[in-house]
């Protein structure tokens, strides 16, 4: 097969280190032309004396000196700032832009990318929560694929593969239901955010691991999803599957499920985001069914994980609603990690910033940019009654 260009936004995370591991194990497959990072100028240089880039992009504007005294040497390009992260997009010797930043700021280099007609792998889901119908139109409009990185849209995408012209019925999203599952209010009023950042089966960025504690992941996912499948709200379920083996489901239209089943490792779904339509060899340790005598299936509690309910009702509402959430959820967990506010008060916070904010019905892009910072601005200020 071909060799194909990668650059890979937020390099030194948690996907972004898991996607260099699969770039590894596959150097006849991958390049690395780009690697980013927002503050780990470290771990970034050693990435690219290993990987060789093309360019790094440090957004920091304050770590640029130590990186270029250590990269330039090497004959690799040295970017900071923002900016810098929307424009190395660009450049002609990509040939699919990996997004592992967290939230809202992997929204306008997606944006950049696409217009620039590259492939998208696509890990980052806040892009799709905040403006999909503008990205997937975008992406439509430049013959771009967004290919999922996330498990359970990986799961999803693997089961159409051979299906593509066969309607959907319904997809079931599953969820671990994260390290809270099964708790009441009570017991969540006090947790703390060590509690919360205890994943029972992945290892996974802060933020992403709040959200999986509030069940705000799946939210998000079921936005997600909706748009990178084109499906209505009422085809997408969720149902909590605490062994995450089975990463998630398709009913077609004659009653028939397709699952794709795995031990949880996200190599998996990201070296299938890069290799597709193939699949590459791995070394990745394989399910055995024998270690795993049950799978068992339980509702969420969306009485109890309200945050949850907020991405459907949200998704529901439609417009600038799912940004709102997203904005207003980027703040709660910052806050929650700063002990300046409660696990449950997430969802408050999140409630009520959202009933402060602007609805707009047909949001342009530059709408969603001005109320991710509106609903910012007003989430801060309600903090304040907390702290
Ligand atoms: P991490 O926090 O581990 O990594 C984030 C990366 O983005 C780091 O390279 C970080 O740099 C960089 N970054 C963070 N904030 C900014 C910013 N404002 N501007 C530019 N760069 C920034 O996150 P994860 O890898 O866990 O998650 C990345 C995305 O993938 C998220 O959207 C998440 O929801 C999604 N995802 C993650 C999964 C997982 O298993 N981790 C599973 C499914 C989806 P630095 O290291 O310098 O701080
Ligand atoms: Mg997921």
């Amino acid at each position: 097969s071909e060799l194909k260009r990668v650059a890979i936004l937020g390099s030194t995370g948690s996907i972004g280190r898991q996607t260099l591991d699969v770039i590894r194990q596959h150097p006849e497959d991958f390049q690395v032309e780009v690697l980013t990072a927002q503050n780990n100028c470290d771990l970034l240089i050693q990435q690219a004396l290993e990987f060789q880039p093309n360019a790094v992009v440090i957004t920091n504007e304050a770590k640029y000196q130590v990186v270029k005294d250590a990269l330039i040497p090497h004959d690799i390009k040295v970017f900071a700032g923002p900016k810098a992260l929307a424009q190395v997009v660009e450049m002609e010797t990509i040939d699919v832009v990996l997004t592992a930043l967290v939230g809202y700021s992997g929204l306008i280099p997606t944006v950049q990318a696409i217009r620039a007609g590259k492939q998208i792998a696509l890990a980052n889901k806040e892009t799709l929560v905040v403006a999909g119908e503008i990205i997937t139109q975008l992406a439509k409009e430049n013959a771009v694929n967004i290919y999922p990185v996330d498990s359970e849209h990986s799961a999803i995408f693997q089961c159409l593969v051979g299906e593509w012209h066969n309607p959907i019925e319904k997809i079931i999203l599953t969820a671990s239901g994260g390290p809270f599952r099964g708790k009441d209010r009570q017991f969540l009023e006090s947790v703390t955010k060590e509690q919360a950042l205890k994943h029972p089966n992945w290892d996974m960025g802060a933020k992403i691991t709040i959200d999986s504690a509030s069940l705000m992941n799946k939210g998000l996912e079921v936005i997600e999803a909706k748009w990178l499948f084109g499906l209505d709200t009422d085809q997408i379920e969720v149902v909590v599957h605490p062994q995450s083996i089975i990463h998630s489901l398709i009913q077609f239209e004659d009653g028939s499920i397709k699952a794709q089943l795995g031990l949880p490792d996200m190599r998996i779904p990201i070296q299938f985001a890069l290799s597709y339509p193939h699949r590459l060899k791995s070394d990745f340790e394989r399910f055995d069914f024998l270690n795993y005598p049950n799978l068992t299936f339980e509702q969420p509690d969306l009485k109890t994980f309200r945050n949850l309910q907020l991405a459907f009702d949200a998704l529901e509402k439609g417009g600038n609603a799912p940004c709102m959430l997203n904005a207003a959820n980027e703040i709660a967990v910052e806050a929650f990690l700063k002990d300046q506010i409660g696990f449950l008060q997430m969802s408050e916070l999140i409630e009520n910033a959202m009933n402060r904010a602007d609805f707009i019905s047909h949001p342009s892009l530059e709408d969603y940019v001005a109320s991710d910072e509106q609903v910012r601005t007003i989430s801060k200020e309600l903090i304040k009654q907390y702290v």
